[in-house]
């Protein structure tokens, strides 16, 4: 049961760690972090739903753009794997204190 709850909460961080890049990036340029979607900031093409899974897509494209090929920093996965640490020690903090 605990393992589901960890694995539950790494992912959820993920999830939370790919929303910290986009408002990372974003709003420091004064851009919405709602629109536009997510793209390629060298050639925008918009991002494809497979290739928008925190950490997995870098992998996967080996941190390279699918279209032009524009090297993607390791901060984006870096950002997203600290979110799934930190969801991680959240839970456990709070399961030590239950
Ligand atoms: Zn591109």
């Amino acid at each position: 049961m605990i393992v589901v709850v960890l694995v539950s909460a790494f992912l959820f961080g993920l999830i939370v760690g790919s929303f910290a890049n986009v408002v990372l990036v974003r709003v420091p340029a004064g851009e919405s972090i709602v629109q536009p979607a997510s793209h390629c900031p060298s050639c925008e093409t918009p991002v494809r739903p497979y290739d928008n899974l925190p950490v997995v897509s870098w992998l996967a494209l080996r941190g390279r753009c699918r279209d032009c090929g524009w090297h993607i920093p390791a901060r984006y996965p870096l950002v997203e794997l600290a979110g799934g640490v930190i969801a991680v020690v959240v839970v456990l903090a709070i399961l030590a204190v239950a």
